[in-house]
């Protein structure tokens, strides 16, 4: 199949060289709070159960500013169907989410990205593991390539010694690649190196787009930045998760909320994590400070939404179409300028 490029359309590191790209991520937490995704397995059956939804998501997200369209393949492989007793799933299930991201990308003329992930499998020390994970990450990135896409994201890796198995196949397949790594209360990756030093063994292996996705927040994502910006020449990529985590909790599966203990079994991740929410306007804080730093390739991982896109869109300059619905508090009943409050609603602000 050919890529969903129309003529003349600029690829990947075509946009890169004139500004940033933001792409958006997100969907099994996003899809969860739908109602769409359960939550422990995170499998996004979704993609089979109810594909408009997932189709949806994508609209929504290109909508409020992202330029890429990600194919709902994440946690879609081998080892995570087999946890929930569906492994005859794996090949339709990847097929369409590919297919549901193509038709998006085709009708908007955004990049489509197929997507690998951590597989849960990888064991240093046992090299069958090793070639069971290059097996998993080979019949995905196939998948990818048979339908047409721009790249291949390949993300929330906690070793880096995956990730450079993940490269080595998208790269065997002719692909762009797009490689993120996790970052978790050390800022190390799992085999204890640098993320600026598995940054630069990423991009000195190939990998057009290397950075940080998932784990941390931007106030401590932020900080990580800098040493692997300094570390590479290719595009730096950072797309934090959009939760309030701070030193002493630097991660979302960190975070602690002594009022809902007893539900939650003293961690609100992964699904009571709302009150640490970021609002809108400290994405866009996020999104200024991240690219005064160098990022070139931005977004949000679990528990982004398209507010938050619009305003990470927003902040660098751009006027994606949920522009249109950005606030205007001026024109509130209650709380807008006199001119366009009734007499009776006048002065009512101290009272709300
Ligand atoms: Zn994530």
């Amino acid at each position: 199949m050919t890529s969903p490029d129309r003529p003349g359309r600029a690829g990947l590191l075509d946009r890169l060289r004139t500004g940033p790209v933001v792409c958006a991520e997100g969907y099994l937490f996003e899809l969860e709070r739908r109602g769409y995704v359960q939550a422990g397995p995170f499998v996004p059956e979704v993609v089979l159960d109810h594909p408009e939804e997932v189709s949806a998501l994508h609209r929504q997200f290109l909508h409020a500013g992202s330029d890429v369209v990600e194919a709902f393949t994440y946690y879609g492989h081998r080892d995570k169907l087999r946890v929930i007793g569906k492994d005859h799933l794996l090949e339709p299930l990847n097929r369409q989410a590919l297919s549901l991201a193509r038709e998006v990308a085709v009708e908007s003329g955004a990049l489509l990205a197929g997507n690998v992930c951590n597989t849960n499998v990888y064991d240093p020390a046992d090299p069958a593991t090793q070639t069971a994970v290059r097996a998993m990450f080979a019949e995905q990135v196939g998948w990818a390539a048979e339908a047409g896409v721009d790249f291949v994201i390949g993300e929330t890796f906690w070793y880096a010694a995956e990730a450079l198995l993940a490269l080595e196949v998208i790269r065997e397949a002719g692909l762009s690649a797009v490689i993120t790594l996790a970052p978790h209360r050390d800022p190390v990756t799992r085999e204890g190196w640098s993320f600026a030093d598995a940054c630069r063994r990423l991009a000195d292996a190939g990998a057009d787009v290397v950075g940080l996705n998932c784990g941390r927040g931007p106030a401590t994502m932020l900080p990580l930045v800098p040493d692997v910006v300094a570390a590479v020449d290719v595009p730096v990529a950072v797309l934090p998760v959009p939760y309030r985590t701070r030193p002493d909790q630097p991660t979302f599966q960190s975070l602690r909320d002594p009022e809902y203990d007893r539900q939650t079994s003293g961690m609100p991740f992964p699904t009571a994590l709302d009150p640490f929410t970021c609002n809108r306007f400290e994405i866009a804080d996020f999104t200024r400070e991240v690219r005064a730093l160098g990022a070139q390739y931005v977004g949000l991982c679990c528990g982004g939404a398209p507010h938050h896109i619009r305003s990470m869109a927003e902040s660098l300059g751009q006027i994606p179409p949920a522009s249109r619905y950005s606030e205007d508090m001026s024109k509130h009943a209650f709380l807008g300028s006199d001119d366009v409050r009734s007499d009776h609603n006048r002065d009512l602000s101290g009272m709300l």
